[in-house]
Parts: C-alpha cells; sequence; structure tokens
C-alpha cells in the first residue's frame, strides 16, 4: 500500500536540536531553534504565566467551543490590533485559536485559498523560516520567493520589497514579518512600513502578517505591533494576523495561537468566522484549552498583564545585551570581519553571514543534510566562553 509514499528528509531546524540533544560536548550551544533561554542557559518560565497557571488551576477539562476561548480570543485580538482599534469597535474582525503560529498560517491559508482562489500566489520573503513556503504549497498555492535582504550590508533591501510590491498582481498574498524578521532580524522602519502600505492599498494587495515576536523583539507591545496596526487602523487595508504565544509568553508546546481577519463589513467578518469554524470541526474539532487559558488569565488581569509587560522587557533586554557581548567579544578578540549586524538585526535570530566550512568546524561535525550560508567571510576567533552565553543567538545556518 505504501509504495508510493517517498521518505522525506527530516525538517532541518529540528534535526539539528536531535543532534544538539544528542551531543555529549559540555560547551554545547543550540543557534538553530528559536527559543529563549535564562542566562543558565534554561528555558525561562515567565513569573506572569507561573501565576496565571494557579489562577487557573481548578479550571474543568471540558472541550472548549470550536472557535476556541472566548475569553481569548476576545481579549488576544485587542491586544493585537489595540483596544481603539475601528475595526475592532465595528466588529469587522474575525478571530479563532488556533495550534500556534504555524496553525495560524495555515488556517489563513486554507481560507485565502477559497476566497482568492488558485491561481493566486503568495510572496515571501528570500530568505525567510523555512516553514512558510510548504505551509502555502501544500495548500496548493503558488509560492514566489523575493530579495529582502542585502547580503553584503546585512541590512533590509526596502528597494526590492517597494518593487515586488509594486510588480505584483492585484490581489495577491504577501506575507509579512511584523517584526524580528526571521532570519535576517532586519525590518523596515516605520517610514518604510508606511510607504509598504501606501502601495499595498493602491495596488489591492493582501498582506497577511506573521506576528511571532510581537513584544519580545523592542521590549515594547505596542511598538512591535506598529505595522499590523498602521495596515489595519490607519490605512484600512483587508488583512490577516497570525498571532503565536509561544515566543512571547514562553508557550511553545502549548500551541496557542490566534488567526484574525479583517474585513471591510461585519458579514464579512461573519462568513469568514463561519468558515474558520468549519475548518477547525473538520481538522482538530476544537482547539485545545491549556494555553489559551493561561493568555487569557494573563490578559484579562491588570496585574498579570503589567507583570508580563515587564517580562518582555526582561527579555528582550537580554537578547540585546547577549548580541551587545557577543559583537563586543569579537571586537575584543580583534575577529577579522564586520559584525556590526550582530547588534543591528533584531529578535532572536541574526544572519552571521559564515562560511560553510567554519560552520562546520565550530559544529565539529560534518553535517548529513543540506546547509546553505549566505556567503564566505573571514576566519572567526570565538572564545567559547562567550558563545556559551549566546544561546538565544540563532544565526541562520540552515533552511
Ligand atoms: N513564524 C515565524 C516567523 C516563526 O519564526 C515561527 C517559529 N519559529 C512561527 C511562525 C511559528 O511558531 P509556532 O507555531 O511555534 O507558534
Amino acid at each position: 500500500f505504501f509504495e508510493r509514499v517517498a521518505l522525506v528528509p527530516p525538517d532541518a531546524i529540528f534535526e539539528l536540536t536531535k543532534q544538539y540533544n544528542a551531543d555529549a560536548s559540555e560547551s554545547k550551544v543550540n543557534l538553530g531553534q528559536g527559543t529563549y533561554k535564562d542566562s543558565s542557559g534554561e528555558p525561562w518560565i515567565l513569573p506572569a504565566v507561573q501565576a496565571a497557571k494557579e489562577e487557573i488551576r481548578r479550571a474543568n477539562h471540558e472541550y472548549l467551543p470550536i472557535l476556541g476561548l472566548a475569553s481569548f480570543r476576545h481579549l488576544a485580538t485587542k491586544l493585537v490590533l489595540g483596544e481603539s482599534s475601528p475595526a475592532v469597535v465595528e466588529q469587522r474582525v474575525a478571530s479563532c485559536q488556533t495550534l500556534s503560529g504555524t496553525g495560524a498560517l495555515h488556517q489563513a491559508g486554507l481560507v485565502l485559498y477559497e476566497a482568492l482562489g488558485p491561481s493566486c500566489t503568495v510572496y515571501i520573503t528570500e530568505p525567510t523560516w523555512s516553514n512558510h513556503r510548504q505551509v502555502f504549497e501544500a495548500i496548493g498555492f503558488h509560492v514566489q520567493s523575493y530579495r529582502y535582504y542585502d547580503e553584503a550590508t546585512g541590512k533590509l533591501d526596502v528597494t526590492s520589497l517597494e518593487q515586488t510590491l509594486e510588480a505584483a498582481a492585484p490581489g495577491s498574498i504577501f506575507v509579512m514579518h511584523a517584526c524580528a524578521h526571521n532570519p535576517s532580524g532586519c525590518d523596515p522602519t516605520q517610514e518604510q512600513w508606511r510607504r509598504l502600505a501606501t502601495i499595498a492599498k493602491s495596488r489591492n494587495l493582501f498582506p497577511l502578517f506573521d506576528a511571532a515576536y510581537l513584544g519580545i523583539t523592542s521590549g515594547d507591545y505596542d511598538t512591535d505591533a506598529f505595522a499590523i496596526r498602521h495596515f489595519v487602523n490607519d490605512v484600512g487595508i483587508e488583512a490577516a494576523v497570525c498571532t503565536s504565544f509561544a515566543k512571547n509568553m514562553g508557550l511553545y508546546g502549548e500551541r496557542v495561537g490566534l488567526v484574525n481577519f479583517i474585513t471591510q463589513t461585519p458579514e464579512a467578518a461573519i462568513a469568514v468566522e463561519s468558515k474558520l469554524a468549519q475548518l477547525t470541526r473538520v481538522e482538530i474539532s476544537n482547539p485545545p484549552a491549556f494555553g489559551a487559558r493561561i493568555v487569557a488569565a494573563v490578559l484579562g488581569d491588570d496585574e498579570l498583564r503589567a507583570e508580563w509587560f515587564r517580562n518582555l522587557s526582561t527579555m528582550s533586554g537580554r537578547i540585546a545585551e547577549m548580541r551587545q557581548r557577543l559583537y563586543d567579544a569579537l571586537v575584543r578578540l580583534k575577529t577579522p570581519g564586520d559584525w556590526e549586524r550582530i547588534i543591528q538585526q533584531k529578535g532572536m535570530f541574526c544572519i552571521l553571514g559564515l562560511p560553510l566550512a567554519r560552520v562546520l568546524q565550530l559544529k565539529g561535525k560534518q553535517l548529513s543534510f543540506a546547509i546553505r550560508i549566505s556567503k564566505p567571510t573571514l576566519t572567526v576567533a570565538y572564545d567559547w566562553r562567550e558563545l556559551r552565553e549566546t544561546w538565544m543567538m540563532q544565526s541562520w545556518l540552515l533552511h
């Protein structure tokens, strides 16, 4: 029966973590997976999340409604779009709890495939998170990548970004990283986002925001949500937002996410929400309760919410500090190369631009699957103790 099932190679990022876990080295450091660690290299349970867990400990184990926990959906929608978002006030937002950010992207893609048709192109950045292409291709979309990052300067190629938006057919979908672009760490400035929104509106494009790092990038949630809110609230563009609480609440394994569709009319939002309910019923019947209850408990309580905002600034502050310390160490050790990008790029990821040979040397053994490195650079003299401090610093080694 299974002769026609071809062997699929393992996912590069999870495979690297598997190899990392199996590695007996005492000075190992995982530069692959984007998970925050504290100063002792351990996962951090956010104090706000810990307190929320206490609060929900008497919750029952009944099924949630198909669209998810209502309080979670309402609180999280207002969190992302802003309390006074005209779309929220005018009830033009559809929402559905999802299996974290990945589930949100998949749900969004399924709705858009029906709404915009199979001939519609999904544009993704080059480089991007390795799952983007396969999520949208698995649905049936034609996926097109475009140059986003300039390897020579280590910065965003905004000209390429604008030209791609200008040239795309009306109705095309653009997957936009709301903040902390994965893996380049390069985001448009607010001014550049304004210009992109103007082009998107005039060209009738559909922005799909992938919002996996809100709050953990700058440490200020509102700042990180700027692009989404500008497109939706200021310019009035129809859009989808795929939100994950994996990174910003440290709820990686709980799989709690949200998909929002912002429409022109309340009737359209109701229709889209009914579609989301049907898709959820078919796929998972109803979403898991635990993570959604935690998020709702944090967002619904003024004190816990304030604590969470402090936790966000702790995480983003530590990431910035680790970047600075790695940069300082490389400079102090007179390591040949230009390391400015380490402190310029934002969020958990950084493209170091190391050559393949150097990566393999650092890793200590030959990798058995595809590795793509941006360009050959110079010799690197790492002080392992410094490198060890950079648990959350991600390099774009695998694709
Ligand atoms: N989008 C991006 C850009 C990501 O980096 C990630 C996680 N690495 C996700 C979405 C999805 O994460 P999750 O499904 O764990 O919420």
